[in-house]
């Protein structure tokens, strides 16, 4: 069985990777995609909820004058504008989740924010993080030195380092430095309210509860509306691409079999769940698409496995050598580079394995 699509036209988007229409997806929900900048995921969708005269907001998108244009004019074209927006609940602090969140709030100060306590969390910690002034030891470089990355590829792990505070390292995000988003997320309200497992969002209408789904981020929360079955998955499951395990910045110990916990939570849904995920199209096959992602993670731990036994060199560079890469590891660099290495240190740990997190301490 394979999953179905319920919209031609997000699927052709997602597959032309082209911005798809906004779409009433259904009674009083709208899909409204925020374009990514420099991103082959295109863009995240936004989704809009009636909310008595207003509307709340799942997941608003990336930060930016061209993404706040697309939000907000399609917000104009459904008869709202951003005065309207009673609040807004986020799956994962990610920026092609959150990042508009401060731009919003700034416009109208009114508005809720609601996310887990755990993402939130990893908000305050990874936006704080900057070399650290025990050891004077850059920390990604550290994770690098931790994988056996050889040397000469330990500056293309950079990609989730956060700058020296005298600015001296460039940002190569491309898109928006990784500092005004530091920038901004230091701006987000102390007033978010705390998402829990099934908790329910303060709606003035209708009802949406939150399930914790710990796994892309320790954080994760989907939100389900029981009265039609409709589940906004975030990035737990996406129709065509396996969410990135292990990015998470110190998640690696507890991520993968958190993920795989979490999709059997998901489990207890209807077969007929309509899923509204945050990239690709929304589908039905819920549980399908959920074995196909176990069985993607029990291949990746089988061929990690083999590996171990094939190789002496245990470290989590040399391990993700050996493992198949669509576009081969060779191809992979910078973050693409750091995303491979951190998800094969998540299904390692899963497997017991030491993944070098012993060596993450000040070298005297
Ligand atoms: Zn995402």
């Amino acid at each position: 069985m394979a999953i179905e699509t319920l919209s031609s036209a997000q699927s052709k988007a997602w597959k032309d990777r082209v911005l798809p229409p906004v779409e009433n997806v259904a009674e009083g929900v709208w899909a409204i995609p925020v374009p990514i900048p420099n991103n082959p995921l295109v863009y995240t969708y936004c989704y809009g909820i009636a909310d008595g005269s207003g509307l709340i907001l799942i997941d608003p998108g990336w930060d930016g004058k061209d993404q706040y244009l697309a939000l907000t004019s399609a917000l104009g074209s459904l008869g709202f504008s951003v005065a309207n927006v009673h609040g807004i609940a986020i799956t994962h602090y990610h920026r092609d989740h959150i990042g508009l969140v401060p731009a919003l709030l700034h416009k109208n100060p009114d508005m809720w924010v609601a996310m887990h306590g755990e993402d939130l969390r990893s908000i305050k910690r990874f936006f704080s993080q900057s070399v650290d002034l025990g050891t004077g030891v850059d920390p990604s470089i550290n994770i690098a030195r931790a994988y056996g990355v050889p040397e000469d590829r330990w500056s293309e792990v950079e990609s989730l380092q956060v700058s020296k505070k005298d600015g001296s390292k460039k940002d190569k995000g491309g898109a928006g430095s990784k500092d005004d988003f530091a920038l901004l997320m230091s701006s987000m309200p102390d007033t978010i309210t705390i998402l829990e497992d099934g908790s329910e969002l303060p709606l003035e209408s209708g009802a949406l509860r939150a399930l914790w789904t710990p796994g892309h981020t320790y954080g994760h929360s989907v939100f389900i509306r029981d009265e039609d079955q409709l589940l906004f998955s975030g990035d737990h499951v996406l129709p065509t691409i396996t969410p990135n395990i292990g990015l998470d910045s110190g998640a690696i110990t507890h991520s993968l079999g958190d993920y795989l916990g979490s999709l059997d939570k998901i489990g207890q849904l209807d077969a007929e769940v309509a899923v509204l995920p945050a990239h690709g199209f929304r589908f039905q096959g819920l549980h399908d698409r959920r074995r196909e992602l176990v069985d993607h993670h029990q291949q990746r731990l089988d061929e990690i496995t083999a590996r171990m036994e094939a190789t002496e060199d245990h470290s989590v560079y040399s391990i993700a050598q050996g493992l198949h890469w669509s576009r081969g590891f060779e191809s992979l660099h910078n973050f693409n580079l750091f995303a491979a290495l951190a998800e094969t240190a998540a299904h390692m740990h899963y497997l017991d394995i030491e993944v070098g997190a012993g060596a993450l301490v000040p070298q005297a």
